[in-house]
This record gives structure tokens, sequence and C-alpha cells, in this order.
């Protein structure tokens, strides 16, 4: 098995949904998404998938539709009130959790035709969450998904002092 890793960055913002704590605010994060791409075998050119292909189908997804955006749930007021500005959330069915932007940013790299096994969205450099449809116990360097040199999973104690 082959595996290649390729890191996005952009900048978004959010809010949960029914949930109690500040992260019900609209809050932004510098995030970096971490793609993951897997395969028994190697095209003519000996690749996984070539990195500056990945980049730039993915780059341009994430800054037509993610970059700088809200992303928000479909039934959120917010919704509303930013097309009144003239500006566009970029709406989902699911609370943008960092789990459900996860999904999200795997389905896309799915639909683009790559090979991918898992994506990893990181808000903050200690607050990840893994999208795998399949179980993945590590990654390209061989240390577990959720103990990377980051730290700790994701979590959202209503008690934390920063937003997530
Ligand atoms: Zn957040």
């Amino acid at each position: 098995m082959y595996e290649i890793v390729k890191h996005i960055d952009f900048c978004f913002g959010h809010r949960l949904i029914d949930y109690l704590g500040k992260c019900n605010q609209p809050h932004g994060h510098n995030g970096r998404v971490e793609i993951r791409l897997a395969s028994d075998t190697l095209d003519e050119m000996g690749m996984v998938a070539d990195f500056r292909d990945v980049r730039r189908s993915m780059q341009a997804w994430i800054d037509e539709h993610l970059d700088h955006r809200m992303i928000l749930r479909r039934d959120d007021p917010l919704v509303e009130a930013i097309e009144a500005l003239g500006q566009h959330a970029y709406v989902i069915d699911d609370n943008p959790t960092t789990e459900n932007l996860a999904r999200l940013v795997y389905e896309q790299t799915e639909a683009l035709g790559f090979p991918v096994i898992a994506v990893t969205l990181w808000e903050t450099p200690d607050s990840h969450a893994t999208y795998a449809p399949t179980p993945v116990t590590a990654t390209a360097n061989g240390q577990p998904a959720t103990q990377r040199a980051f730290g700790s999973p994701t979590h959202r104690a209503a008690s934390d002092s920063l937003p997530l």
C-alpha cells in the first residue's frame, strides 16, 4: 500500500446550533486539512496521485466554497442575515462541527476522483477530527492519526475557556 498526504490551509467561520458553550457564537479558525490518499498500485509516473493535481483541485474547491466563508447549518438564522448583506454562507445539512467538515472535504475529494482514505481537519493546533469510512490506524509517518504532535483529540466541554 502506498500513501501520500497533502495539507491545505484555509480560513473559515462557523458556529454550532443547539450547543451550550462558546462555539454557539459565530467565530473563525485558521484551519488545516490533511488529505490522505492511498493505492495498492502506482500510476505510470510512479505516483498514487500528483501532489500538484491534488492541490490544484482541492485548493480550488476550498477557495471557492469554504475559504473566508461562514459555514452554517441550513436552518441557522445567520444564513438569511448573511444573504441579506449580499454575501454567501456555505450551508450544510448538519452542524458544522470539525467532524462534519472533515467528512465534507472527504466527500469532495472522493467526488473529484482521488483515492482518498481519510481527511483530518484541524480547527486549532491542538484540536482536530478525522473522517474515514473505514478505520485508519496510522498516518504516513506511522503515528496514530489521533496522537500526532499537536496532541489531544477534539473536545468541546461547555466549561472550555476558548471557543473550539
Ligand atoms: Zn469553531
